[in-house]
């Protein structure tokens, strides 16, 4: 169990400092995507509800690009997306979880998914809703519905940033006329409780008084992640601890509030190493194809992985075991047809995306103009990513690797590469066949990754969020020591543990949100049915 500082319970706020108290059916601390489809669905049931938020009413960030995973939804059915059958979505969650993940929570996300989704979009105008993009749809008839036996589904609605935090907005709109009451500026601190009940929450205002919120029902812990408490990531995600030598080690989301008032009140945390959206895996070219599986060589011009293997983080794994450096994803002008076998997948290329599309385009008709140099670009995320052309595989090497020896250690990969493809067999490292393509049309281009173990989340490795929590039941109520429910305390999105297993890795883009909501719904709705 945890051993660090983050751990230990802080001094009780004195009571005379408390200026006023407030009861509801159901409190909720953290009005982002779980926290506000339980305000609004908990609302929707009858509950008395008081949200906490610490962020401004009107400058909240929502945090996401605005893939939202979802699969079976009425909307998605109108755009054509194929149906995701229920039984075999969750044995492959199973099995990319090694069995950690709480399947029966899992099953009622996944029941209960499409319909949140349509839900959640009822606010939208026509034009509002025509202008979600269905990712990778139509599907390519290349894409495999399984890959070294794990699966993925396209169709994660794809929304601009404004309208997903629009969406957002609406529904807490929605919250607040069936009379949930949202306290914005406001910090959740403590929880209280009697005998082994938690019934109060403290919290401190904009003006810094404090308050306690007393909960009828349950209080909800939906405050998001970890991933800017140093101590908890260093303490909690043992794996990507490990592999840091130094340098930064947090992420873009919250503080871990909501989970250290869980683990301060008894709350049992999920085993670890925790899972991170990032953070342990490192691969070159996501930022230009995306998980394209072509030939990936590490800083001295070798072979190092099955490109291809499963879905992409997994794929990228091997990646951040290799000599700091730059990485290389190699590819010949065919690239764009090569796209469309990918697995739908966090960070796919969506080869039916236009704009995605044309920015490779671009990319590399500005590199054919600098053949023989390394040009630089910039990612979504700010980040500066080299690139490179050249007409011969003996130019593109001299271009990108700096000594001659890793030069020729490339020439000699990319001649074994094409051998197994034309053998059909990956012999080396075992890519399925139907993702070995030679590299032999010019011009050829190389899409690279600093992986830089001193600065993993600068450059390489870079962590968004954590996705691991406190163990719950199937109800997401959170369970002790002994693994027995703690009365009156929920806790969703990723507070919520018992999802992602070792690794931020699925089979359909954009599930940690997908997820966040769904399950956030369905703890408003339970939540609100408790007979008190
Ligand atoms: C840059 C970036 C891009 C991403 N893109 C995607 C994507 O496209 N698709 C996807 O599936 N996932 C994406 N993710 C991950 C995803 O955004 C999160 O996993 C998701 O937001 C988690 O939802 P949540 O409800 O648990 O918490 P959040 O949505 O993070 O909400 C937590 C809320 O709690 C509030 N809060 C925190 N502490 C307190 C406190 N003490 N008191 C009161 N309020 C508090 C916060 O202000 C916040 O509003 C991305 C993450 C990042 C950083």
């Amino acid at each position: 169990m945890p051993k660090f500082e983050w751990a230990l319970p802080p001094a009780p706020i004195p009571k005379e400092k408390i200026v006023q108290e407030q009861e509801a059916d159901v409190i909720i601390l953290g009005a982002g995507h779980a926290g506000t489809c339980a305000a609004r669905s908990a609302a929707e049931a009858g509950a008395s509800v008081i949200v906490v938020e610490q962020q401004k009413d009107v400058s909240q960030w929502i945090l996401g690009i605005g893939e939202w995973g979802y699969m079976n939804s009425q909307w998605q059915k109108e755009q054509g997306v194929p149906e995701v059958d229920i039984d075999t979505f969750v044995k492959d969650w199973q099995l990319r979880t090694n069995n950690r993940s709480n399947v029966a929570l899992i099953r009622r996300y996944a029941r209960h998914c499409g319909s949140t989704f349509d839900w959640l979009i009822e606010p939208l105008s026509e034009a509002e809703r025509r202008s979600i993009h269905p990712m990778m749809t139509p599907p390519s008839k290349h894409m495999p519905l399984a890959q070294d036996h794990l699966h993925s589904w396209t169709g994660t609605p794809h929304f601009s940033m404004d309208l997903m935090r629009k969406v957002m907005k609406e529904n807490q709109q929605i919250a607040k006329e069936q009379g949930a009451q949202f306290l914005f500026e406001t910090k959740a601190l403590q929880l209280e409780k009697t005998n082994h009940r938690v019934y109060a929450v403290l919290c401190e205002t904009a003006n810094h008084t404090y308050i306690r919120l007393k909960a009828k029902k349950g209080i909800l812990l939906s405050a998001g992640d970890y991933s800017k408490n140093r101590q908890m990531c260093e303490d909690l995600l043992t794996e990507m601890a490990d592999l840091v030598d130094e340098g930064d080690f947090c992420g873009h989301g919250w503080n871990g509030d909501g989970i250290r008032m869980g683990v301060w009140a008894g709350g049992r945390l999920e085993p670890r190493s925790h899972a991170g959206m990032g953070g342990n895996y490192s691969f070159p070219g996501f930022d230009t194809i995306g998980s394209t599986a072509t030939l990936r060589l590490n800083t001295h011009g070798q072979r190092y992985s099955n490109e291809g293997f499963g879905t992409h983080v997994l794929a990228a794994i091997p990646g951040a075991k290799q000599p700091n450096g730059l990485l290389w994803s190699l590819f010949d002008s065919n690239i764009l047809a090569e796209t469309t076998y990918q697995a739908a997948c966090h960070a796919s290329f969506d080869y039916t995306d236009s704009n995605r599309v044309q920015d490779l385009v671009n990319l590399m008709g500005r590199a054919q103009q600098h053949k023989g140099e390394m040009i630089f670009h910039t990612d979504v995320a700010g980040d500066v990513r080299p690139f490179a052309c050249a007409d011969t595989i003996e130019d593109l090497a001299a271009t990108i690797y700096p000594q001659i020896e890793d030069q020729q250690h490339m020439i000699q990969a990319v001649a074994r590469y094409d051998q197994l493809c034309a053998l059909g067999k990956d012999e080396d490292f075992g890519k399925e066949a139907f993702l070995m393509h030679p590299i032999q049309k010019p011009p050829f281009y190389a899409s690279g990754q600093y992986k830089d173990s001193h600065r993993p989340f600068g450059q390489s490795m870079k962590l968004l969020v954590t996705v691991s929590g406190l163990l719950t039941d199937a109800y997401q109520n959170v369970l002790d020591a002994n693994f027995e429910p703690i009365p009156g305390l929920y806790a969703s999105g990723n507070c919520c543990g018992g999802r992602f297993g070792l690794q931020y890795t699925t089979s359909i883009p954009g599930q940690s949100i997908s997820m966040a909501q769904t399950l956030g719904r369905l703890a408003g709705i339970d939540m609100a049915k408790l007979v008190i």
